[in-house]
């Protein structure tokens, strides 16, 4: 194409003002409409330069503008499905609410609330009243705080009990939970400074005896949530460790990382420390996640002796990471669930999906894959497979979770189960599926029932083009 027929061609595209009159989406703000058709403009002006001239028809720019306005009207923040079978996935938002938890967080974010208000003395009052006591009737501690996630409640207990002395962490608990969250790195930054004591494998009560000093200011533990050291291995029990720390007048402060109230052991899965064990062992203060496998909003939960607990809550600090009205009543309300533990295994959809039997996972599967049959093209391959599923989050790493799946696959030649894999994070909604063998496999456990036509057809859409 010369230089000529290029001009002639760019002479004719449209103006901003002419592009916009077409393009008819009601409830489109103005200045969306102006960056996309500016946008398509420009976008056209280059692919004719650069040698094509179709890119110039009146037909493409209007429907590039109109692609631009309905990625521009997209909200960034949106729904995905789940179909990784990572139940609490840092990426993907971590827990889901149960029903009865958004019913009260809508009611509050709506109107008014007593969120600092006495309404008994008709009086200023505290906003952490609202979960402190249901928190110390689940946990058994003297009190309790929350702040905006477990990394703060970390920083703001070391920086309150810890500034410029010492505390005491055994080599094998120096974790790094990923987002550069490494307990050397809070330590440092509270003032709190370092003291290491044992090997990665073996740390012995003589270790910490032989660490403590007239500088020490804490003895902490850190639960290894996202790794396991096996083998020639030992470690302190807290039991251990608060005696010790009793005898030297000393506090044991312990890092739960994700924490839970429920013994998963009952359900037929691994051990993960209590919060309630914890404090039972004799820690003075636990701190744990509101969202992992408490399955609540993001929160850091501190628990613990009044007198340590007070201390921190005086901290300026505290008024940083303050925790809002909607989480808060979120967490009330989740907590509430807690008084029934049976039930709670049931409502909290993150312990549902912890706990929900493999058979029932397999006809749910079984369902799946029916519709997805009769959604996608006959050319291929849908099946009900096993899967393994994950607790995530940072807890029960080596936990793997039997499960079930549906796996599409399609005649080798036209299939790609990374290209598919790829449409999907497009379709509305994205769906997040993990790829083995040039086979796209979607676990149920992390999905839910009403999602499956949503899923079936997202996959239909992604795979449209293979027959
Ligand atoms: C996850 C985790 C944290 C951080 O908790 P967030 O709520 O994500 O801030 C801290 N410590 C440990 C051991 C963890 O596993």
């Amino acid at each position: 194409m010369d230089n000529k027929t290029k001009q002639q061609i760019l002479s004719k595209l449209p103006k901003v003002d002419a592009l916009m009159a077409e393009i008819d989406i009601p409830d489109c703000p103005h200045s969306v409409k102006v960056q996309a058709c500016r946008q398509a403009i420009d976008k056209a002006r280059r692919r004719v330069l650069d040698g094509e001239p179709e890119a110039g028809s009146p037909q493409s720019v209007q429907r590039n503008a109109l692609a631009l306005v309905e990625e521009l009207m997209q909200p960034s923040l949106r729904p995905v499905i789940n179909a990784t079978g990572v139940i609490v996935h840092t990426n993907l938002g971590r827990s889901l609410l149960p029903e009865s938890v958004i019913d009260a967080m809508t009611a509050v974010a709506c109107g008014y609330s007593n969120l600092e208000y006495n309404l008994e003395a008709g009086a200023r009052g505290s906003r952490y009243s609202h979960v402190e006591g249901i928190l110390c009737e689940l946990t058994g501690a003297e009190s309790a705080l929350v702040v905006n996630n477990n990394a703060a409640a970390v920083l703001i207990t070391l920086e309150t009990l810890a500034k410029g002395r010492e505390v005491v962490v055994s080599r094998g608990e120096l974790v790094e939970i990923g987002g550069s969250f490494r307990i050397p790195d809070v330590m440092a930054r509270s003032g709190a400074v370092l003291r290491e004591v044992g090997a990665t494998n073996r740390t012995h009560l003589r270790d910490y005896r032989a660490a403590i000093n007239e500088n020490t200011a804490l003895l902490m533990k850190v639960h290894q949530s996202n790794f396991s050291v096996v083998g020639f291995t030992s470690a302190v029990s807290m039991q251990e460790l608060s005696e010790l720390a009793a005898e030297h007048g000393l506090n044991v402060f312990e890092d739960l990382g994700s924490g839970t109230l429920v013994d998963f052991s009952r359900y037929g899965l691994q051990h993960e420390p209590t919060v309630q064990e914890s404090l039972a062992g004799g820690a003075d203060l636990v701190s744990f996640s509101g969202d992992k496998l408490l399955g609540g909003p993001q929160a850091g939960i501190i628990v613990g002796k009044r007198e340590i607990v007070d201390r921190i809550k005086m901290n300026p600090m505290n008024r940083a990471m303050r925790i809002d009205k909607l989480t808060l009543v979120a967490l009330e309300q989740l907590l509430l669930l807690y008084r029934d533990p049976a039930a709670a295994v049931k409502k909290i959809p993150t312990l549902k999906m912890m706990c929900s039997p493999y058979e029932e996972q397999k006809r749910r599967a079984r369902r799946f894959a029916a519709r997805l049959r009769k959604a996608v093209s006959e050319g291929l391959t849908v099946e009900v497979v096993k899967t393994v599923a994950r607790a995530g989050g940072g807890a029960l790493p080596l936990l793997e979770i039997p499960s079930a799946g549906v796996s599409v696959k399609g005649p080798d030649d036209r299939f790609s189960a990374a290209s598919v894999e790829r449409s999907l994070r497009s379709t509305k909604p994205p769906v997040i599926v993990r790829v083995e063998d040039d086979s796209i496999i979607m676990d149920v456990r992390t999905m839910a029932d009403s999602e499956f036509v949503t899923a079936a057809r997202c996959i239909a859409a992604a795979t449209g083009e293979i027959k």
